[in-house]
This record gives C-alpha cells, structure tokens and sequence, in this order.
C-alpha cells in the first residue's frame, strides 16, 4: 500500500495525520490478510481435531484488530481528516470518507452489544449445523429469536430514517435503502412468475447432466479457468463443501469448488462463478489495498461479476460451443451433445433450494427471503411463525410445496449467523450483471464469436478497466450509471431472459 496521490493540504498536520492514517489502514489489512489464510486453512486444509486451536488464533486476531479499529488515537486521526476533508486531495478524500463511514458505524455500537452479537451468532450457528439435519426448528427457535432481536437493537444504535431494516441492508450494500431495493425486486419477482410459468407449464424432463470422477472434473476445471483468465501462479482452486472465494494478499486469490461425480456441471459452474469474484478482487488497484480505492463497492457488485462468468458467459450459448469439445475429450463422452449441454445449463425449474435454483426462479427465492427479513425487522412475522410462512411464500411464489424445515427455512446459513440484509445483494448482483452484459457485449468487437474461439480476455479486461480498477470511488447505482449509462433496473435482465428463453 502506498500513499495516494501527494495530498494539496498545505497544513503539516494535515500530512502528517495522512501518513499515521495510512500507516494504520495497512496494519489493519495486513491483520485481515492474516485471519484470510488462517480461516481458508479452516475450510479447505486443516485437520479436524485442530479446531479448539483454530478457533482461540482467530478469535484473538478478531480482537486485535477490532482494538486497532476502535483505539482512540485512530478514531481521533479520522475525525481530523474528515473535518480537514475539503483541504484532501480527491483520492485522499475518497479514502478518509470511507473509513469515517465505518469507524462512525463501529462506534455507534457498544463494546458489550457487539461481543453478545458475536456470541450468540457462534452458538446459533452450532445449534443450527445441529438442528437442520434432524429437521429441528424448535430448538434453534430461541436463539434466532434474540439473534433477530439483537439485529433490531444493532439498527436501533446505527439508526435509520424510514426503516429499521435500512440500517442492516447498509452494511451489505452500502446506500441501498428499502424504498428502492423492494418495490425493484417485486416487480422483478412478479414479472418472472408468468415467464416461469410459460415455460414450465408442459412438463419436460429435467436434461442429465454429464458423469465424471472427480480427477477428471478437476483437469476440466483447471483448463477451463485457464482459459478464462485465472492464474495459478497467484491463485489456487481446491474442492470444499461450501464454494467460496477469498483474497488473502495483494497476489493471493484462492477459490473453491464442490464435486458431485453424477453431476460433473456442479463443479464446472461453481469455479465460474468464484473465479467471477477472484477476478474482481484481482483487479482491484494492488497500490490501495485495504483502502476504500482498493475495495469492492458493495456485495451486489461482487456478486455481478461472479454472475458475469457463471450466467452471462457460462450460460451463453456461445461459451458451451466453446466449453463441449474439452468437456467431451476430458470425460470422454462423445455422445453428449451440444444441445444436451445447453438444455442442461439453460434449464429452468421451480425448486425448493436457492443455491441448486436456475437463472430465472433464482430471484425469487431471495424475493421470498426479503419478504421474511423485512416481515422481521418491522415485527409484522414472528420467529416463531417463520416455517408456516416460509412455506406459504413458497407455494405463493414458486408453487413448491416443502416437505421439511430443513430443505425449507432451515436451508441457508444466513440467518443463523445473525446476518439479516445479506440475501437481496443476490437478486442486485442479477440485474448488475445483465447490465454490464449487455454493455460489455455492445462494446466489445465480435464478442460472441471471441467466447465460442474461448477468447476471455478483451471481457476481461473490460470489467477490470471498467468495473474493478474503481474500487470503491462510486457507490453502486452511480458505477452503474457511469459504466451502462443508466440507473440499475431490471429491463436489461428482463431483456437478456426474452432472448435467452422466448427467441
Ligand atoms: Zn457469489
């Protein structure tokens, strides 16, 4: 990290603060960076019984760097610079604005509430991985219910204007409000739903998926990634249970997969999208790391570009031209066909789960979840009526009756680690992604025909100049807007389903 550009404040102390401020945003990334490799260690690499030590190592990094975010002298040094915001220099000033957002958040909550919060998300978290096999609900209804109250006290500290819920979806994607994000993700879920229906209303086979062993899904994996761009030389791809994606370094990208032999697709499309994401954090300004210039803008946006590749190109008619014949030679199976791959990829089906759910009944399962959150948050549902309106929304939505709690509201782990607001970053990442689709293809010479050649890196390059090397300069809606040339909609996501499913 180095500083940015050389400040126009003329005041000494001026420089100075700014050097003492850089100085600790670096430690303070630095210690992130740490508690990275320590918590992928956890998930992909550590064996069982090293969990207790494990867990004592991130609980004291948790600590320190919580003091180093919440120590006097530094929050002192940021309020300084933010009155002298107008003397900084317009990088120094996106940087400093940015860490009094966060550092006036963390001193809105007390000490005490926050290590309650944290506590009582590990316990409900256990009791959760305990309950949702057995189908449990009972049990773990006492802990979400002060977990959920814990959320309304969290929004009560930070306050809100209109909604108790804004305080909470802020966090997740920063200035989204609730008078913009419901009524967008409704009408999105109420447009969908006859669209769903056309095309679901004959009963067709769900297409098969093609079969490899595990080794071989893994050499696809490895070349197809290649090919799109990742680099194993700063990064690394290794099975979990979980997918996910994490950055732990400057040159440091690690990203996940699942493998499923009677489904060698799962993996395939699982390393898309987690790569989506190591791309963006790889293609934010190196120089900036862990300040708000080198930082993602929101989750939304995050999950845009983990869409871009998973959806946008993977799903793309162009990409399985691309994709077949190394699918073919690797599993050797000559008798899938082109179309087999594009009928399976581009399927669409109501079901019960959101993380196996298609493009298009994706949004609304996390439609049905805002509508539970909010229902929470303004204490219009109780946690106690939680299943029955689960599984009534999912009747209502999506015609699915739910056989448990555990494929139902027990599903996702969200909740049961205190984190409420999270799930409409999904459905946003959705209509980000078909947004910067549909300029990137506009842009972008021959797009198609450079996808079917397996030529990935004028895309690339695109969202790298376009979308990551910002950082965090703009809020969402004005990256958009600056990006695509309008305000974040649905009609381009809308647009890119017509062609893809009625053309
Ligand atoms: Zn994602």
């Amino acid at each position: 990290m180095t500083k940015q550009n050389t400040p126009s404040a003329s005041s000494k102390s001026v420089v100075k603060d700014l050097e003492s401020f850089y100085h600790e945003m670096q430690e303070t990334s630095l210690l992130r960076d740490i508690s990275s490799v320590l918590a992928w260690d956890q998930n992909v690499m550590m064996p069982q019984l090293a969990s207790s030590g494990r867990a004592k190592q991130r609980a004291y990094l948790a600590r320190t760097l919580h003091q180093h975010r919440t120590k006097q002298g530094f929050l002192d040094l940021v309020d300084s610079l933010a009155d002298a915001i107008e003397t900084l220099s317009p990088d120094d000033a996106i940087n400093v604005e940015n860490a009094k957002r966060d550092t006036d958040r963390i001193r809105k909550l007390p000490t005490k509430f926050v290590s309650e919060k944290v506590e009582c998300s590990a316990q409900c978290y256990h009791v959760w991985l305990a309950a949702r096999p057995k189908n449990d609900f009972k049990t773990i209804q006492p802990h979400l219910e002060r977990l959920m109250q814990l959320n309304l006290e969290e929004a009560e500290y930070i306050g809100y204007e209109e909604e108790a819920y804004d305080a909470l979806l802020d966090k997740f994607e920063p200035h989204a409000r609730t008078a913009w994000v419901y009524p967008l993700l409704k009408d999105l879920a109420e447009t969908l739903k006859p669209l769903i229906q056309a095309l679901t209303k004959e009963p067709r086979s769900q297409p098969a998926p093609p079969q490899a062993n595990i080794s071989k899904q893994q050499e696809l994996n490895h070349s197809v990634l290649a090919k799109i761009g990742f680099s194993f030389d700063s990064g690394r791809l290794d099975p979990t249970a979980h997918p996910f994606a994490t950055s732990m370094g400057p040159e440091d990208f690690r990203i996940t997969t699942r493998y499923n032999e009677s489904d060698a697709l799962t993996s395939l499309y699982s390393s898309l999208h987690e790569a989506g994401h190591a791309f963006y954090e790889s293609g934010l300004p190196k120089q900036s790391r862990g300040l708000a210039l080198g930082e993602s803008v929101s989750l939304g946006i995050h999950e845009s570009q983990s869409l871009f590749w998973e959806d946008y190109i993977g799903r793309s008619r162009a990409f399985c031209d691309f994709v077949h014949p190394l699918l073919s030679s690797k599993f050797q199976c000559s008798s899938y066909s082109k179309d087999e791959l594009w009928a399976c990829v581009s399927h669409v089906k109501p079901s019960l789960i959101r993380v196996d759910a298609d493009e298009l009944t994706y949004s609304l399962h996390v439609f049905i979840r805002l509508e539970i959150e909010l229902g929470l948050m303004r204490k219009e549902i109780s946690v106690s009526d939680l299943p029955s309106v689960w599984n009534e929304l999912y009747a209502r939505h999506l015609g699915v009756e739910v056989p448990s709690d555990t494929d139902g509201v027990m599903q996702d782990v969200h909740w049961y680690q205190g984190a409420v607001g999270y799930f409409p970053t999904y459905a946003l990442g959705k209509l980000y992604g078909a947004m910067l689709y549909e300029k990137a293809s506009s842009l972008i010479p021959d797009f198609e025909d450079s996808l079917r050649k397996g030529e990935f890196s004028a895309v690339r390059n695109w969202l790298q100049e376009n979308v990551h090397s910002a950082g965090k300069r703009f809020s969402a809606e004005m990256l958009i807007e600056t990006v695509c040339g309008k305000a974040p909609g649905k009609d381009d996501f809308l647009r890119y389903v017509n062609n893809k499913f009625f053309s």
